[in-house]
């Protein structure tokens, strides 16, 4: 524990600093305010023992400036030492931020009864601090786990849902195109029947990969959409640009050629529904974009599989 006494009084200073040793704790001295407050900033101690009467800057004034140098949260006990407390000091040293007082002449006694309770609470407070930080850092944990995929690490169908509107309003404000891939893992359920269902998991998360490599950038989300089923949603990009990420992705994944027994290719493939469109606040949504995209993907399915459909719209 550290300590800091302001006190111009060099007998009474010399008189605390050694009761303070006495007790384990080593002090640290200032003899007027400003280099107390000086002292403060450079050593951060745990308690203030601070004379009331001093030339210059006051003990009142310094305990003032002391708590506004304090950041969120933070307290420091200080205890006013005094020779005269009337009521009204008392209330003063209060008002201004002080804890308690200790009158001099000191005794030593009191003195290290005094400090073992300031010491009690900046303990507790200490304790606090640390247990709010460790809170903090679980609610960031809970919040990041709420938005990922357990099964393949990516952004949850919760984080699409939060996702897509933001970037549909900024579109909105940008006038700039947005794209969006709906993608979806063909005969997907031979392949479950085929290879068991944790195959098929390792499976799924070898298609998130993929997707994720072929989005490259920050602004991109790829998403878990539901089961087997992948949505890619690509802000400020028109539909040359959505078309050659969709390209990529079914290519890269071809060209991974995880075995598929159960389709004719004898590999593991997807299709791709494309959809684009410039966000406009009076028509379009961002819900119509997703279904343009799903009725991409659906005549995908049906014209084979393993391809890249596009909405046709004059933005290529
Ligand atoms: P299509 O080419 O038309 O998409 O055929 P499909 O078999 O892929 O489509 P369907 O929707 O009939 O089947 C999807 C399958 O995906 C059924 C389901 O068992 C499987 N599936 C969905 N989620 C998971 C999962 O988390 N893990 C595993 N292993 N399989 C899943
Ligand atoms: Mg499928
Ligand atoms: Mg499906």
């Amino acid at each position: 524990m550290k300590a800091l006494v302001i006190d111009d009084t060099l007998t009474s200073m010399a008189v605390i600093c050694a009761q303070l040793r006495k007790i384990g704790i080593e002090p640290l001295s200032a003899t007027d305010g400003a280099t107390g407050i000086e002292m403060f900033k450079e050593h951060r101690p745990d308690l203030v023992l601070l004379d009331v009467l001093m030339p210059g800057m006051d003990g009142y004034e310094t305990a003032k400036r002391i708590r506004q140098l304090e950041r969120d949260g933070e307290w420091t006990p200080i205890l006013f030492l005094t020779a005269r407390t009337n009521d009204e000091d008392l209330e003063r040293g209060i008002a201004v931020g002080g804890d308690d007082y200790l009158l001099k002449p000191i005794s030593e006694i009191v003195l290290t009864a005094k400090v073992r309770a300031m010491q009690r609470i900046a303990q507790m407070r200490y304790s606090l601090v640390v247990l709010t930080r460790r809170l903090d850092e679980a609610n960031r944990e809970l919040i990041r786990l709420s938005s990922v995929d357990a099964l393949t690490g990516i952004a949850n169908r919760r984080q699409f849902d939060e996702f897509l509107p933001r970037e549909w309003a900024r579109g909105v404000r940008s006038a700039a195109p947005m794209s969006m891939l709906m993608c979806d893992v063909d005969c997907f359920k031979q392949y479950n029947d085929h290879y068991g269902h944790p195959a098929g998991d390792e499976c799924l998360k070898s298609v998130a990969r993929v997707l994720q490599n072929c989005v490259r950038r920050p602004a991109d989300l790829v998403a878990r959409y539901g089961g087997e089923e992948f949505a890619v949603i690509l802000p400020d990009t028109g539909l040359a640009g959505a078309e050659r990420v969709a390209e990529d992705i079914r290519q890269s994944l071809e060209a991974l050629a995880m075995p598929h027994a159960g389709v004719p290719l004898g590999r593991v493939t997807i299709s791709v529904g494309v959809a684009c469109t410039v966000p406009r606040r009076e028509n379009g949504s961002a819900e119509q974009l997703v279904a343009d995209a799903d009725a991409m993907l659906y005549r995908a399915k049906q014209a084979g599989r393993n391809r890249v459909l596009l909405a046709s719209e004059d933005l290529l």
